[in-house]
């Protein structure tokens, strides 16, 4: 592939119409932490197809320099966790498996933390993931776990077949998702189930979650647009479920053949009728939203900086990445709980990552920036067992605002 192969037609349906809604010019990889030298950029451009309304990047980057070596770990948050036994549980009663022991594969199974929690139930585990360096934590686990991209290829290189595939946050990272449901379809037993879960854009689009658009998320996906996918695919539909996890997610059951669907597909449809994600005007206005955010932002930071305040971020998130190279905005540093990211520095900038341990030494006031917002419940705590309540919290999304440990005069946002 081209280092940075243009789209010309959409992922999901295979049209030619695609519109620009928000190009954020050159920006470094969301998880490239880098300790000063030199780094690539690449064009960060959104478009939306005219004909089933799929978000998209303008360019991919090739998977090798995105996934090869990556910083993210699905463990590391609670809430994700406790939303991974949740998973398991409907997995497990959407199957009846003779002898009773389904066998689970986990597509970009990151650390293991999902397959972990399928063997602790039970199941014959398998994972797939291309983070190499990913390796030592999912054989901690004992986790059996092949190294590759996933897609045709892939599943028929693995010569089994499987009960239940899960693949979460890992389908719109894909330059070709029709490859990568043909190789679930490629090594799904009879009468199983794929669930799949990604990001909403109706929830990206109405949020102003514009943080979420970073060169790994090469596809931003609604009801209407996977399906046209899955149109073109062995499944269909078979159910669609909202989640609160990462701001606002999908998880699809697939099933192979023809066959009936849920309601709640036919609801979220229509939701996204009424929020008018079938037309351009919805997306130009989302544009002009995250250009007031940029604007508001940036004077809250230099008006705090004017005054002698110091502001720091919580969460080396890609969100959060992307928003202070979006934003174009320094801090004094980064608190992060990942051993990868600590004594580097944040992708395009020059703040740099330190541990937790940094918030116990700092006295007064802090001006915390929540970059992992989607995580804020669990950050304010965490900031609270550590510090009390004197700091301020600071948020971007859905608009500029303060979240208050302690209610302060003077700062508003
Ligand atoms: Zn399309």
């Amino acid at each position: 592939m081209n280092p940075c192969a243009p789209v010309s037609a959409c992922r999901c349906c295979g049209g030619g119409r695609l519109e620009s809604v928000l190009d954020m010019g050159d920006m470094p990889l969301a998880n490239d932490f880098h300790n000063g030298e030199a780094r690539p950029r690449f064009p960060l451009h959104l478009l939306v197809c005219q004909d089933c309304w799929h978000g998209q990047l303008s360019v991919a980057v090739p998977g090798e320099a995105l996934f090869r070596h990556y910083a993210y770990l699905s463990g590391g948050s609670r809430t994700f966790r406790d939303h991974c036994r949740q998973l398991v549980a409907a997995a497990l009663g959407l199957v009846s498996v003779p002898g009773g022991r389904p066998a689970v594969l986990d597509i970009a199974c990151n650390d293991g933390t999902l397959l972990s929690l399928f063997r602790d139930a039970g199941c014959d585990v398998m994972g797939v993931e291309p983070a190499r360096n990913l390796k030592r934590y999912t054989d901690r686990l004992g986790m059996p776990v092949v190294n590759a991209f996933w897609g045709t290829d892939a599943a028929l290189a693995l010569g089994r077949k499987f009960d239940v595939i899960t693949a979460q946050n890992v389908l719109a990272h894909v330059p070709d998702p029709g490859d990568f449901l043909a190789g679930c379809a490629a090594c799904l037993n009879a009468g199983g189930v794929v669930l799949v879960e990604f990001p909403y854009s109706l929830e990206m689009v109405t949020r102003n979650e514009f943080d979420t658009v970073y060169h790994e998320h090469l596809s931003y996906f609604s009801v209407n647009s996977f399906a046209r996918l899955v149109g073109r695919s062995p499944f269909h539909i078979a159910d669609v479920t909202r989640l609160s996890v990462h701001g606002g997610s999908l998880r699809f059951t697939l099933r192979k053949g023809p066959g009936p669907h849920t309601p709640a597909v036919g609801d979220l449809l229509q939701d996204e009728q009424d929020a008018g994600m079938f037309r351009l005007s919805t997306y130009r206005e989302f544009r002009e939203r995250v250009g007031a955010s940029r604007t508001q932002f940036r004077a809250l930071v230099a008006g705090l900086r004017a005054v002698g305040e110091k502001m720091i971020g919580y969460g080396a998130s890609a969100k959060g990445v992307t928003m202070l190279n979006h934003f174009d905005v320094e801090l004094d540093y980064v608190v992060d709980d990942t051993e990868l990211k600590q004594g580097r520095l944040i992708p395009g900038r020059t703040i740099p990552v330190v541990g937790p341990e940094v918030l116990r030494r700092e006295p007064g006031r802090l001006n915390i920036v929540v970059l992992a917002w989607n995580w804020l419940a669990e950050i304010r705590e965490r900031v609270r067992s550590l510090r009390g309540d004197r700091d301020n919290l600071l948020l971007y999304v859905p608009g500029v605002y303060c979240c208050d440990l302690a209610p302060r005069e003077g700062v508003t946002a």
